[in-house]
């Protein structure tokens, strides 16, 4: 059966692979052994390949079929024939989830990129996929018969349209010598973000930049995203600066939190708030947090008690004494035993 599938997804590749898709990471063409595929619609790209040329490190644990990915403070796992992926321990659905192609693991490129914080555009005629890392938020402008592209759409004076990256890569253009250089100097945000009324230096913006990039990913803590921004470089004063301005409500950061802890294990109601204090919230957020977290914990019981029934056996006085030092109530615990039949 397994070489049936693996025979019939061969044939599917071949067809869809019939115009070569290219991958670019910035302006730099991603080699790979096996090429990209369009698979239902989305580019998979060998795992390893993508992630490094992202900067992020990978392992593959071969036990459970999973690759991790790591950059900055971002983790991204995702499993082979999975269809949920996990953000910094948060759930996520994929349409086409990471798949074997002729042997090797291929992964949805936009997904992997997107949740490294990369942005990712698709330019039809070339079949060219880009993800824009280091010129994430540069704006590029081109000619429909120039060979250069720009970052600014008044360069030379001349007459621009607004392009994406991948089309820039797949006509083969080259950047302009003369406004090359703002890669260095990202502009700053232009959508969605009003300036504080004192004015803030560039560090400080740009750390309330990240700050929201992260908030929009996964849930923090006050101390747990400035500790994250000092981790990305930024000074502690301007951590501080954007975690007072990030407009974040703490509270309800800990109930995301809570949330996502959930989807990933079982917690008691203590263990759950102990886990949020561990997370730098302070007594108060994660007791909210996890109020609002809507578990029902008989019910967290019976799950902790199936995981570790999955592990080793357990006599139901051991499994109960278990659960109780797992902060689960007397009650709960003997819930959690009897559905898994003790
Ligand atoms: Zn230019």
């Amino acid at each position: 059966m397994k070489r049936i599938i693996t025979a019939f997804i061969a044939c599917m590749l071949l067809t869809c692979t019939a115009g070569a898709v290219d991958l670019y990471v910035d302006t730099n063409k991603v080699a790979t052994d096996t090429p990209p595929a369009i698979v239902e619609g989305r580019t998979l790209v060998p795992v390893r390949a993508i992630f490094e040329a992202i900067g992020a490190t990978v392992e593959w644990d071969n036990s459970t079929r999973t690759a991790t990915g790591a950059k900055g403070g971002t983790i991204v796992s995702i499993q082979i024939d999975n269809t949920t992926a996990y953000v910094n321990g948060e759930a996520r659905t994929l349409d086409v989830p990471a798949q074997l192609i002729n042997n090797r693991t291929m992964v949805p490129a936009r997904f992997i990129s997107e949740a490294m914080g990369c942005d990712v555009t698709w330019y039809q005629n070339t079949q060219t996929a880009a993800v824009a890392d280091k010129i994430k938020g540069q704006h590029i402008y081109v000619t429909k018969t120039g060979k250069r592209y720009h970052f600014s759409g008044t360069c030379n004076g001349g007459t621009y349209y607004e392009a994406t990256l991948a089309e820039a890569m797949g006509r083969g253009l080259e950047p302009c010598d003369k406004c090359v250089l703002t890669i260095d100097n990202p502009a700053p945000p232009t959508s969605g973000t009003t300036p504080p009324a004192i004015e803030a230096t560039q560090g400080q913006r740009n750390a309330l930049n990240s700050a929201k990039n992260y908030l929009g990913i996964m849930a923090f803590s006050y101390d747990g995203l400035i500790k994250q921004l000092e981790f990305e470089k930024y000074t502690h004063d301007d951590a501080v600066y954007a975690a007072d301005n990030c407009g974040a409500d703490w509270n309800s950061q800990a109930a995301k939190k809570a949330k996502s802890y959930l989807e990933i294990m079982p917690f008691s109601y203590t263990g759950l708030i102990e886990q949020l204090e561990f997370d730098k919230f302070t007594h108060e957020q994660a007791v909210y947090g996890v109020d609002q977290c809507g578990a029902d914990w008989n019910a967290q019981a019976a799950k902790k008690a199936k995981s570790y029934l999955d592990l080793m056996s357990f006599s139901r006085d051991r499994l109960i004494e278990q659960l109780e030092f797992d902060g689960y109530t007397h009650d709960q615990a003997v819930y959690g035993a009897s559905q898994n039949g003790y």
